[in-house]
């Protein structure tokens, strides 16, 4: 019950709830009136949208930020600190922190209260892109990708261009032109970056030589968006959606096999909400049952540590499949990271964090890869093993950034493989 501040004398006695109290302690009692800053409109414009909501239930427990990677290069950053500058009346909207996030799941993995920011950011965020809010590198991806079908703005008809340049052979479902095992997804990167192809080129050679009835889209593939809609594109990610799932049902397989786990996530999650429903398999969760039956030629001599990735440990529950492969290739000695697992440090390139490094540059001491480098470096480790395409360019120039060059080799599982085949 609120006192009525006449009351207040000072030594005089008051009495609330029949309890006597002095004077002095009375203004413990005086109803409080936040009259500084707006407390409340901020928060609605967050918790209104669909996919908002959680961003309310914060209580400030603290759970998220030793677990946040960007908090831990210094961004000042989890759900936590959001939702309290949203309570002191500090608009998202246009607030840098609405780009931070790098979508990794760490923070809603140990969350009391399931403050869900892989629902949050992209609500806030397709507001932000309507708006035209936006940082502009990610926004000239945007465009890239409209108009490329890809976010490097390379040329759709070079798209199966890697095939022939690498020597590999991987047939496209049209010229096959009958169904199929596996249909394999193989994504923009792995299609055009150099160390990408370079994946490219050791995975069409193991599925090759363990008689995987295999065929890819070629130029008709576009990029499966799922950053570009965690970063807010929504409009993007259904256009090409649709257009994905129209290629896919001209054809006949069993499954979808991927070599990019963001590419896995969109396919296994939202594209069912399009009519898209289909079997997805990881290309490590794929090969890891089948690794007895590749034979071997040579002992690697390595020690490796895995980097787990975001979108295909927490995301989406696969830890084993890519030990399973690296345990099976022949001279691998594998030592874990002291974040691993569950709790994998983020690479930074989810959510958007991909096309940021040089927003990020702003706000964050060193990139979420550089810190990730210099765990993987302190394991002893000679090759930092990885299985998503973004890693591989991440890490690498991480790599020569924090002055470990000659020291950490950066290399996909398939890529190992490929290497101890001979
Ligand atoms: S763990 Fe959840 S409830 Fe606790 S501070 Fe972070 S967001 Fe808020
Ligand atoms: S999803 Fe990851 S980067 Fe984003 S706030 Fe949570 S822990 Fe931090």
């Amino acid at each position: 019950m609120p006192v009525d501040k006449s009351q207040i004398k000072e030594f005089e006695k008051i009495v609330v709830d029949g309890i006597e109290l002095t004077a002095d302690w009375n203004r413990m009692f005086d109803q409080r009136t936040l009259f500084d800053y707006d407390s409340t409109g901020c928060m609605d414009k967050i918790t209104d949208l669909e996919g908002g909501e959680s961003m309310g239930w914060c209580y400030q427990c603290g759970q998220c930020l030793p677990v946040c990677p960007v908090d831990a290069v210094g961004g000042q950053y989890g759900p936590m600190r959001i939702a309290k500058k949203l309570q002191q009346g500090i608009d998202l909207f246009g607030d840098p922190d609405m780009w931070k996030c790098t979508s990794c799941m760490n923070c809603l993995r140990v969350c009391p209260k399931e403050v869900n920011m892989i629902k949050i950011m992209p609500a806030a965020r397709a507001v932000a892109v309507l708006e035209s809010n936006v940082p502009k590198e990610l926004q000239d991806v945007f465009e890239k990708t409209f108009e490329y079908g890809n976010p490097l703005g390379e040329s759709p008809r070079k798209r199966a261009d890697w095939v022939a340049e690498t020597g590999s052979t991987a047939p496209t479902m049209k010229e096959l032109a009958r169904p199929v095992d596996a249909l394999w997804f193989v994504g923009s990167y792995p299609s055009y970056h150099k160390r990408g192809k370079d994946a490219s080129r050791a995975l069409a050679k193991v599925l090759n030589l363990l008689g995987i009835d295999f065929g890819i889209l070629g130029t008709e593939e576009k990029d499966d968006c799922d950053s570009m809609r965690l970063a807010g594109e929504t409009g993007l990610f259904e256009e090409f959606a649709e257009y994905n799932i129209k290629t896919f049902k001209k054809y006949k397989f069993n499954k979808i096999l991927l070599t990019d786990p963001h590419a896995l996530n969109a396919f296994r999650k939202e594209y069912p909400k399009y009519g898209g429903n289909f079997e997805v398999v990881h290309y490590s969760t794929f090969l890891a049952p089948l690794m007895s039956q590749l034979n071997f030629t040579k002992e690697l001599n390595y020690k490796v540590t895995f980097h787990d990735p975001c979108y295909l440990g927490r995301h989406n529950g696969e830890f084993e499949a890519p030990r399973n492969c690296l345990k099976a290739i022949p001279g691998i000695d594998l030592i874990e990271m002291g974040r691993c697992r569950e709790q994998s440090f983020c690479c930074g390139g989810g959510g958007g964090g991909m096309w940021l490094d040089g927003f990020m540059s702003d706000h964050i001491n060193e990139r979420l890869s550089e810190n990730r480098v210099r765990e993987a470096v302190e394991t002893g480790a000679d090759v930092l093993a990885v299985c998503c395409p973004y890693e591989v360019s991440r890490f690498e120039d991480a790599v020569k950034s924090t002055g470990n060059e000659g020291k950490l080799l950066v290399k996909d599982i398939a890529e190992l493989m490929e290497e101890a085949l001979g």
